[in-house]
């Protein structure tokens, strides 16, 4: 019988503390600058270049890891450090994950490096699905992808929005519709290199969180490029769009392959944010005297405290389950990743919020970070699927239904 272990292993360990190290010593200092500056960090991007943590070969191992925990370890660490700089330096990811996800073999070796750069110009990456009249409704899709047979060309027109990193980034890995009538089926995803002409950012974003990350309109006007950039190639495309065309179903494409892969990830950054709030309300609770007793000796306070890390410890189970299961190829028939990011993003919200109420006054102002770690959770609940997006693929998944 296989043995079931829930414990780390000493290489994983080492990985925790090395990340934790650096989100303490870099991430968490600087994180107040830069959510006020609401700029892209490049300095710290930077720095976690220098160290090994951004870069492709740290991905590479990362995605070959036999247990999954690799990158939900190391992602909880960096945003427990600070959400905004942890997504401004892990952003890139989404973009991997969708070129992974679609590419040939070829086309990963080719652009997966590009999206990182290198230690000492480092890069980043940008994944853009949404447009201002499809959010949730990825299926209803405006920008266009028309080919060109005569040049080999892909012709794409269109406009993204609330793209994380956005305008910025060195590689653009875009959604588009190549045939609308066929909804989400009929959509493929490009490559867009750096400095192709027709690509230019639209208006950026002041958000209520997350400020170190930047989140950006992406306008595409007339962006030719060679077929080559198509991922997956013309003929797998044109093969599954006749697929498509004769109602024969076909593997959930692109866009929606793409988010489930991520969605566990998306759960261990909220619970990143979750535990750092966790941790410094009950250190607190310690310490603040009221009524001439430290304030966690009030069953009210160390209860929500009990709550609050129940609610975190079942919430990484989930997360943790969801990366193992994709890592050894099981299929989520439970919608099992939007089940983690769901509760992860839901604990992340409430947490934040218990941990101001267990600061009073101190935690709604700015000399605190709870204040800010409450602005920073709530995009748990709205990015990469939202609560109620994720309950729908649940439901769906445990009924065998199409519940709207
Ligand atoms: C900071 C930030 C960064 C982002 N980064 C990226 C990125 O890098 N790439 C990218 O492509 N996108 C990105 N997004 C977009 C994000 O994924 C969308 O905002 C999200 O999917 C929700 O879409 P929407 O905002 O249009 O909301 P809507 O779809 O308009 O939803 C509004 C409300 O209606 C609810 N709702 C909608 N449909 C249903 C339904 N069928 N049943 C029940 N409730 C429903 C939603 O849950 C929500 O509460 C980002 C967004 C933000 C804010």
């Amino acid at each position: 019988m296989a043995e079931f272990s829930l414990e780390l292993n000493e290489d994983q360990l080492q990985l925790q503390k090395w990340v934790h190290d650096f989100s303490e010593g870099v991430v968490r200092p600087a994180a107040a600058e830069w959510d006020e500056r609401e700029e892209t960090p490049w300095p710290i991007i930077q720095e976690a270049a220098n160290i090994g943590l951004y870069s492709f070969e740290f991905f590479f191992n990362a995605f070959g890891d036999s247990t999954g925990l690799t990158l939900p370890l190391v992602t909880e660490e960096l945003f427990w450090g600070d959400a905004g700089i942890g997504l401004a330096i892990f952003g890139s990811a989404l973009a991997v994950a969708g070129i992974t996800a679609g590419g040939t073999p070829d086309q990963v070796a080719e652009w997966v490096p590009q999206c990182f750069g290198s230690p000492d110009d480092p890069k980043v990456a940008a994944y853009a699905v949404s447009e201002a009249d499809a959010g949730s409704d990825v299926s209803a899709l405006r920008t266009r992808a028309v080919y060109h047979e005569a040049t080999d060309e892909w012709v794409l027109n269109g406009t993204k929005t609330w793209i994380t990193n956005g305008g910025i980034a060195d590689v653009h890995v875009v959604v588009a519709s190549v045939d609308s009538e066929l909804r989400s089926r009929g959509q493929a995803t490009f490559v867009i290199p750096p400095n192709t002409p027709g690509l230019s950012q639209g208006s950026k974003f002041k958000k209520h969180g997350i400020r170190a990350s930047h989140t950006a309109e992406v306008v595409l006007d007339d962006v030719r490029l060679p077929g080559r950039m198509l991922l997956g190639g013309k003929e797998k495309l044109d093969a599954r769009l006749a697929r498509a065309r004769e109602g024969k179903s076909s593997r959930k494409q692109g866009a929606m392959s793409t988010f489930e892969a991520s969605r566990p990830m998306v759960g261990a950054q909220a619970l990143g944010v979750a535990r750092a709030a966790y941790e410094y309300a009950l250190d607190y609770a310690k310490e603040r005297v009221q009524f001439g007793r430290p304030i966690i000796m009030n069953q009210a306070i160390a209860f929500k405290l009990a709550d609050m890390r129940t609610e975190i410890d079942a919430a990484r189970l989930l997360v943790w389950r969801a990366a193992w299961m994709a890592r050894a190829g099981k299929p989520f028939e439970a919608g099992e990743g939007s089940m983690s990011k769901l509760k992860a993003g839901e604990v992340a919200v409430r947490a934040t919020e218990e941990a101001i109420q267990i600061l009073g006054g101190s935690g709604y102002v700015r000399e605190h970070p709870v204040e800010r770690w409450s602005r920073d959770a709530k995009i748990f609940t709205i990015f990469e699927g939202t609560s109620e997006i994720q309950r729908l693929v649940i439901a769906r998944a445990i009924s065998g239904m199409r519940i709207v």
